[in-house]
Parts: C-alpha cells; sequence; structure tokens
C-alpha cells in the first residue's frame, strides 16, 4: 500500500489504474501478471562527436507487450524522460492499440536530449544513431516496433530514422513502414499530422451524439456551445483546438510552458496559427489576456479542460480546484491515478488516454497498411467509383423529368481520395470504440469510462494471449 504522501509514478499510476480494473472484471490471474509487466527494454548510451567534441547520450526503448507484432509506439525527446516514464507510455500503448482495434503490441521510446540545444544538423546526427543503435538490436523495424512521433519529435525525426533504417537494410522491400508519422513526400500519409488532434475531436463529438452521457455530465447539449481550455499546444494541443475550433467549439484558454492565453469570447485558432508561426509563441495574442503561471488556466471555469501537454498534471494537489466538468485526455496520462478517483467522487466526466488520443496510432496503422501494400489508398477504386456515381446520376435523370441539385450531383460523382479515406476510418474507429466503451461499463456495471476503457483493453489481451498460448 502506497503512503499517502508518497507520489506515485506515473508508471505505478498506471499500473494502479489496471489493478482498478481487475478488481471489476474477471481476468485470468496469470494474464493479469503479463499486463502489468514490460516485455523488454533496451538501454543505449551512445557516443556523438558533435562540433569536435564528443557527447554522450542517453536512450531508452521499451516493449511492454509483443502479443501482437509490430509493437507501435513514440519517441520522445525531451530532458525528463526516464526508464519508468517509457515503460508507462508503452503500456498505455498496448491497451490504446486494443481498445480502438489496432494489431500492433505497445512500445515507446526517449532519448535525454534538449532538442532546443542542438542545431538541426546535430539533431539529425543524433537523431540517426539513435536508430542505428535501435535497428542493430531488433527495437526498429517494420515487422518488430515502429516508433512514431511524440513530445519532442515530429515528421523531421521520422524522416531520419526511415533513411538511417533504408541504409542498414536495404534489400527490405518494406523500409517504408519502419517509422510512421512521416512527410507525405517519404511515404507518409495525408490526416496523420493532425491525426490525434482530430481523434480528440471525433472522441468528444461521439460524446455529444449521446443526449444521456451529456446529461449526466451535466454540460449544454451540443459541442458548439462549450468553453474549453487546453494546455499544450504543441502537436496534439494545437490540431485539437484546430479540429474543435471548426467544429463551432469555443476555445477560451491556451496554456503553454512559458505562459497561457485566455479570452472568455473565444480564442480564433485560425488567427493564433498564424501569429504562433510569425511570432513563435501564442502569449501576447491580440484580444486575448496573458496568463504568467499557465498552469492556473487547469484551474479556471470551462465545460471541458483538454490536457494536451505531459503526464500527471492534474495530481491530488490541485484536483479539487478544477472546475471543468468534463476533462478530456488528450496527453498520455495527464491525470494520477488518486486524482482520478478524487474528480470521479466530485462527479467529473473522464474520457481516457487510452481512448481520447488513440486518433494517433489509428492513423499510423493506416499509414504502415499503405507503406506494406505500397500503394495509396483509393488509387484502385477512386475513378470506379465516379463512373458508377455518374451512371448512377444519369439513370435518375432518364427516369425523371426533376433535375437533382448541383451539390447533390457532386456528391454523387465523387470518389474517395486517400484523405477522405483516412478520416473515415478515424471517425468510425473513434465512433465504434466509444459505443463499445458504453456496452463495456453496461456490462460489468461500471461507473466511469476509464474503468471501462481498461476492461476493454485488458478483455481483448486476455483473449489474444489464451489464444495464442504464452
Ligand atoms: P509536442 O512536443 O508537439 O507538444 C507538447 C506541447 O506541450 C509543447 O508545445 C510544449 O511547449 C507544451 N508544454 C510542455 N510543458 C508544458 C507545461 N508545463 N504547460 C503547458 N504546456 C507545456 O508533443 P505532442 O506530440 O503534442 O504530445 C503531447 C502529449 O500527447 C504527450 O503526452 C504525448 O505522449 C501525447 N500523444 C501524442 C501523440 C502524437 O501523435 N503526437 C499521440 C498520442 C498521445
Amino acid at each position: 500500500m502506497l503512503k499517502q504522501d508518497k507520489k506515485p509514478s506515473f508508471l505505478e499510476n498506471v499500473n494502479m489504474m489496471v489493478n482498478d480494473t481487475l478488481n471489476h472484471i474477471d481476468i485470468d490471474p496469470n494474464i493479469a501478471k503479463i499486463l502489468k509487466t514490460c516485455r523488454s527494454v533496451l538501454q543505449v548510451k551512445f557516443p556523438i562527436k558533435l562540433k569536435g567534441e564528443i557527447k554522450i547520450f542517453h536512450g531508452w526503448r521499451a516493449v511492454h507487450s509483443n502479443h501482437r507484432l509490430p509493437a507501435k509506439g513514440g519517441l520522445r525527446f525531451a530532458t525528463n524522460v526516464n526508464q519508468e516514464e517509457i515503460e508507462a507510455l508503452a503500456s498505455l500503448m498496448t491497451f490504446k492499440c486494443a481498445v480502438v482495434d489496432v494489431p500492433f503490441g505497445g512500445a515507446k521510446g526517449g532519448l535525454l536530449i534538449d532538442p532546443q540545444k542542438y542545431d538541426e544538423e546535430s539533431m539529425e546526427k543524433i537523431t540517426k544513431k539513435f536508430a542505428r543503435e535501435l535497428i542493430r538490436r531488433g527495437y526498429l523495424s517494420p515487422a518488430r516496433d515502429v516508433p512514431a512521433p511524440d513530445v519532442g519529435t515530429s515528421q523531421r525525426e521520422m524522416g531520419w530514422i526511415l533513411d538511417a533504417y533504408k541504409s542498414l537494410r536495404p534489400d527490405d522491400i518494406n523500409h517504408m513502414a519502419c517509422v510512421t508519422g512521416k512527410s507525405v513526400d517519404h511515404g507518409g500519409i495525408k490526416g496523420r499530422l493532425e491525426a490525434t488532434g482530430r481523434g480528440v475531436c471525433e472522441a468528444l463529438k461521439e460524446f455529444f451524439r449521446h443526449p444521456e452521457e451529456v446529461q449526466r455530465a451535466g454540460v449544454n447539449k451540443e459541442l458548439s456551445d462549450q468553453n474549453i481550455i487546453i494546455q499544450g499546444f504543441g502537436n496534439v494541443g494545437f490540431n485539437s483546438a484546430k479540429a474543435l475550433f471548426q467544429n463551432g467549439a469555443k476555445i477560451i484558454g491556451i496554456a503553454e510552458k512559458d505562459g497561457g492565453i485566455f479570452n472568455d469570447k473565444g480564442i480564433d485558432i485560425k488567427e493564433l496559427e498564424k501569429y504562433q508561426l510569425e511570432n513563435n509563441t501564442i502569449l501576447n495574442f491580440p484580444t486575448t489576456k496573458t496568463i504568467k503561471n499557465s498552469a492556473d488556466l487547469l484551474s479556471y471555469d470551462c465545460d471541458i479542460l483538454i490536457p494536451a501537454a505531459l503526464e500527471n498534471v492534474v495530481s491530488l494537489d490541485n484536483a479539487d480546484s478544477i472546475k471543468a466538468k468534463i476533462i478530456c485526455e488528450a496527453a498520455n496520462g495527464p491525470i494520477t491515478y488518486r486524482a482520478d478517483q478524487r474528480l470521479r467522487e466530485k462527479g467529473k466526466v473522464i474520457i481516457p488516454d487510452i481512448y481520447a488520443n488513440a486518433g494517433g496510432v489509428t492513423v499510423s496503422y493506416f499509414e504502415w497498411i499503405r507503406n506494406i501494400s505500397h500503394i495509396r489508398m483509393g488509387r484502385l477504386n477512386k475513378r470506379y467509383e465516379e463512373h458508377r456515381g455518374e451512371a448512377i446520376f444519369k439513370a435518375i435523370e432518364q427516369i425523371s423529368p426533376n433535375k437533382l441539385p448541383k451539390d447533390m450531383i457532386n456528391q454523387l460523382v465523387y470518389g474517395a481520395n486517400e484523405e477522405d479515406i483516412i478520416s473515415s476510418g478515424l471517425e468510425d474507429t473513434m465512433r465504434v470504440a466509444f459505443q463499445e466503451i458504453l456496452e463495456m461499463r453496461e456490462k460489468y456495471n461500471l461507473n466511469n469510462y476509464r474503468l471501462a476503457t481498461y476492461a476493454i483493453a485488458l478483455k481483448k489481451i486476455e483473449k489474444s494471449y489464451l489464444e495464442l498460448g504464452i
């Protein structure tokens, strides 16, 4: 039993959530042991000569599960990465993939580095060397372990990793699939960059399609009626804000590392995007008030709080001050186990990370499929669909004297392109997963989404292990 005054680590928090779920559902006790164990962790310390000086870098890759292959999970470049954190994130990946039916195991990697301190040339050298360390030890390949962007990494790093892999394994015809989240020019897929944020928006849209759930949360009926505060304006935070803004929601506050901005009338996210590009910060954006200590924004009055930056940002220290009625976890592990319990007691609705931010791995899965099938999605059937649409339109014209409106004709005579297919696949995944969460909550008489979501993950993984053998 943990003492009340000792703050559990991220990994302990995840394991407490697993234990909590195990207390509510029937799982084979042997499988339960596996679920809390990280299968393997590679630790590397490698030297690089940068500008005439040797520097040693420290990195990890953890594979939590390999009941399905490849294992999948982001690569994090940050100054506070450590093995426990990477193991915690790897286990969340296992559960997340199961929730959204992505047939991958769970993994995560991290490199202890402040990317701001190095120029592009040095970052390329460091990233490629780290990638080679992982590749040589079997921790990076299209079939075994496929990284993606996470905190501190982006399309740029994924491109470098792909290049490193290709040069070490030139005979691997599937080399493109060794990493996801690449740029579209180098085997990436349209929509992956925005996928996690769009998935967050899809999760909320799906929630608002269920009036009884909305009523329980005690908020207005429509997503467009909500006041939202977001923590983090990086890939996930920005793309969540953008998608929600496009869907009519009002973003009233954004918290960043160096401060926050607030306007209770709403922030124009499109304008903010331009402002950030020009000024390299969101601070002092016209019409907004600057909040010096951005963490204060977590406790501001709003309907929905979206932590999209870091883990453990809502703990017992600030749980009682949270005013939002709904917390949608765009980041991994933003709420500690104990804070989660406290918030539940207070009737807060929490849409858990392993569902809410699963849009990223979902579209990564689509990218991986595109890479191993060596063909753009929609390439074979787009024109076929258009010709069928034309035939239907002509048939209607022949039997009816009425003319169809132009926009209806355009809709009929339209074959889906890759972006349409990806966005429909993402929407479907998020909608189906939410319905499964509701069914699981009902089946085991659970009183919150987190338990129901973990229950789905644990039951699916149990089935997979029992069928394959251990
Ligand atoms: P990112 O590096 O692009 O963005 C993180 C942002 O958070 C940065 O803008 C940073 O300045 C800001 N930030 C850091 N400390 C902060 C603080 N104390 N207060 C406010 N803001 C702070 O990273 P990301 O890819 O957007 O990832 C964010 C979270 O989402 C992480 O938990 C990550 O694991 C999770 N996630 C990411 C993806 C993905 O596809 N990138 C997928 C699933 C989950």
